[in-house]
C-alpha cells in the first residue's frame, strides 16, 4: 500500500474492473489516493479484489477506504432518500447486508482498512422497530469487519451528530466510526457541519470534501444541491482548519458527485466527470493544506 502523508487530497471514484485504467487516469489528474466505491450491480470476488490491490500496488496508489451504495437506491428527494437508501427499507435489508459483507471481503483482499456506505434516515427513538433491526444489522457487519481489522465508517449527513453518536452508542462496536461528509449536513438540511465535526471527532476516520448549498425552504421535502469545492456554504477553509485543530491527519478525498436527480447506477456509469471543478478542488484544498 502506497504511502499517503498527512492531509494528502485524493478522490471518491466509482470502479468497474478496469483499475489498470482508472487508477493512472486519476494520477493523471494529479492525485495518487482515493475512495473507491462499488455500486450495486458491479461484481465483486476475491479475484477482481485481487486485481484492484495488485494494480493499486504496481501504480503506488493508496485506496484508502471502500465504499458500497446499493442497487435500487435513489438520492431523487428526502422522502425518496428515506424509502430507499441504506438499511432502513425492510425489504432489501438481508440483501444490503450479504453485500456489505461481500464488499468487506473485497476490502480485505484490497488490505484497505475502512469499509463504508450510507444507511439510511435511523430513527431517534430506540425502541423503533427499525432502529432496533438496523442497529442488529450494524452489529453484525461490524463484527464481519473486524475480524480483518476493518472500521465501519458511518457516511453522514442525513442525521444530526447527537443522534450519530448515540445510534453508535447503542451499537456498541468499537470499530464502528464516521466518514464524515459537510455538503451532506447542508444538502439534507440537517445541521451546520462544522460544530458537527468537532461533536464526532473522536469517532472520524476519512471525510469527504464536497460542498454544496442549503435546500429551499419554501419547498419542504426537497434537498439542496452541490456545488463545485470553495462554492457552496461549507466553508472549506474552516472545514480544513478544524480538521487540522481535531487532529485529523486522513486524506482529503475529493467527491464531485453529478446532479443528484438521476438513480445511482446512472450516477455511477458517468464515471469521473466534473474534471475541471475536481483539478481547482485539488488546487484549493492544497492550498488549506498549508494555511487553514
Ligand atoms: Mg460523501
Amino acid at each position: 500500500m502506497a504511502m499517503i502523508s498527512p492531509l494528502e487530497v485524493g478522490l471518491m471514484f466509482w470502479g468497474e474492473h478496469q483499475p489498470e485504467r482508472t487508477l493512472p487516469a486519476i494520477k493523471l489528474i494529479g492525485m495518487r489516493c482515493g475512495h473507491l466505491g462499488f455500486a450495486g450491480h458491479v461484481e465483486l470476488n476475491f479475484d477482481i479484489a485481487s486485481k484492484w490491490r495488485a494494480v493499486a500496488d504496481a501504480e503506488d496508489f493508496g485506496i484508502t477506504a471502500v465504499f458500497a451504495a446499493f442497487q435500487g437506491e435513489s438520492y431523487a428527494d428526502i422522502p425518496t432518500v428515506q424509502q430507499t437508501v441504506g438499511f432502513i427499507p425492510p425489504a432489501t435489508r438481508e440483501l444490503r447486508e450479504k453485500r456489505s459483507l461481500e464488499v468487506i471481503d473485497a476490502a480485505s483482499a484490497m488490505g484497505v482498512p475502512i469499509f463504508a456506505c450510507h444507511i439510511g434516515f435511523v430513527p431517534d427513538d430506540h425502541t423503533h422497530p427499525d432502529f432496533v433491526a438496523v442497529r442488529d444489522m450494524v452489529r453484525r457487519i461490524c463484527d464481519h469487519a473486524l475480524q480483518y481489522n476493518i472500521a465501519f465508517a458511518l457516511e453522514t449527513g442525513q442525521e444530526t451528530a447527537e443522534s450519530l453518536l448515540h445510534f453508535i452508542e447503542a451499537v456498541e462496536r468499537r470499530n464502528l466510526k464516521v466518514n464524515f461528509d459537510p455538503a451532506n449536513m447542508i444538502m439534507y438540511g440537517t445541521a451546520e457541519p462544522i460544530p458537527a465535526l468537532e461533536k464526532l471527532a473522536t469517532q472520524l476516520v476519512s471525510v469527504h470534501c464536497k460542498d454544496g448549498v442549503w435546500p429551499d425552504k419554501t419547498k419542504p421535502g426537497t434537498l439542496g444541491h452541490e456545488m463545485p469545492l470553495g462554492e457552496g456554504e461549507v466553508g472549506m477553509d474552516r472545514f480544513v482548519a478544524t480538521l487540522k485543530k481535531i487532529g485529523y491527519t486522513g486524506p482529503l478525498t475529493i467527491e464531485r458527485e453529478v446532479s443528484l436527480d438521476q438513480d445511482m447506477d446512472d450516477r455511477h456509469k458517468e464515471g469521473i466527470s466534473h474534471l475541471d471543478d475536481i483539478r481547482s478542488a485539488i488546487r484549493l484544498l492544497n492550498s488549506l493544506r498549508e494555511t487553514a
